[in-house]
């Protein structure tokens, strides 16, 4: 028995730190939404008691440090299951970008695997399963749009944003999440009005949802890679209607309303820069 699933990337509308907590997590505010950027899993059940994953990217580790491995673990521990299962994933989702690709694998596998092993589990039980895993992996279990809070892994749906174009441009550098929190000065943060971006999609404002982006990492990962922030700039020369940079980046995204200035923003950064993708948002709920 096989199964295919796909595994959406995530953006961050809004990322704002509250403080940092005596566990060592920082204690966050998101909106969080899916885009269709899509890694691809397909889970086939195996005779033998154990896990094994294939990724289409080398770099990728295929070993018990992947995110889809240990979402098969974890419910191999919790549940005594006595099977095995292959995970081949392909990846589209570009890796250490910002875009949740790595927790994206892990709750796509969890929602398979949900099938494949036949547990009948609820979709809110694989979301508290997937905070286990990684904050992301909670509001990947479910995708749309959300209010994260704690250290990301409580969520509240909220609704989608009106649909647009995301055009996503991820500089050939990998950003380490830890290294930018670490260097985050969590007194001294200009912290966006969420509440304000919350009002904004509930009343489908999209003007206003472009002038609400922010992202309180930004300036940190800005200042470590200065390449960044110039793509950012470009991406506004171009006239996006909004620009922000995804996670702790080196993503940066741009939303954009018409098409032809999308294909114009997408077709100038690709003079820039390799990797660069046009892509709708996927604000709705798959789960
Ligand atoms: P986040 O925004 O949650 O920090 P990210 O998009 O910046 O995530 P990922 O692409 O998830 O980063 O990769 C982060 C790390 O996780 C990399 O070091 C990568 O090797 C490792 N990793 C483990 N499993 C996976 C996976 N299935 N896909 C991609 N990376 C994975």
């Amino acid at each position: 028995m096989k199964i295919s699933i796909k595994a959406p990337a995530k953006i961050n509308l809004s990322l704002d730190v509250l403080h940092k907590r005596e566990d060592g997590f920082h204690e966050v505010e998101m909106i969080m939404t899916t885009v269709d950027l899509a890694d691809r899993i397909e889970l086939t059940l195996l005779k033998e008691n154990r896990i094994i994953v294939d990724v289409s990217e080398g770099f990728v580790p295929n070993d018990s440090r992947n995110l889809a491995y240990q979402a098969a673990q974890l419910l191999k521990d919790r549940y005594q299951i006595n099977k095995g299962v292959h995970i081949s994933i392909k990846k589209n989702i570009p890796v250490s970008a910002g875009l949740a690709g790595g927790s994206s694998d892990a709750a796509a596998t969890l929602r398979g695997l949900n099938k494949l092993w036949s547990l009948h589990l609820s979709i809110d039980e694989l979301a508290t399963l997937g905070a286990y895993i990684g904050s992301d992996v909670s509001f990947c279990v479910y995708g749309g749009t959300a209010l994260a809070t704690g250290r990301g892994e409580r969520i509240e749906h909220i609704t989608a944003p009106p649909p647009c174009w995301i055009i996503l441009v991820k500089p050939p550098i990998g950003v380490s999440t830890a290294e930018i929190y670490r260097n985050l000065k969590v007194d001294q943060i200009d912290h966006p009005d969420i509440n304000e971006m919350i009002s904004a999609i509930n009343s489908s404002d999209y003007e206003n949802i472009c002038k609400q982006l922010g992202n309180v990492l930004e300036s940190v990962t800005f200042k470590l890679y200065p390449e960044v922030q110039r793509i950012k700039e470009q991406m506004i020369r171009f006239g996006a209607d909004g620009v922000l940079m995804s996670g702790s980046g080196p993503t940066v995204f741009a939303l954009v309303k018409h098409e032809s200035r999308a294909a114009r923003i997408y077709n100038g950064l690709r003079g820039f820069c390799n990797e660069v993708y046009a892509v709708r948002l996927l604000g709705e709920r798959y789960y």
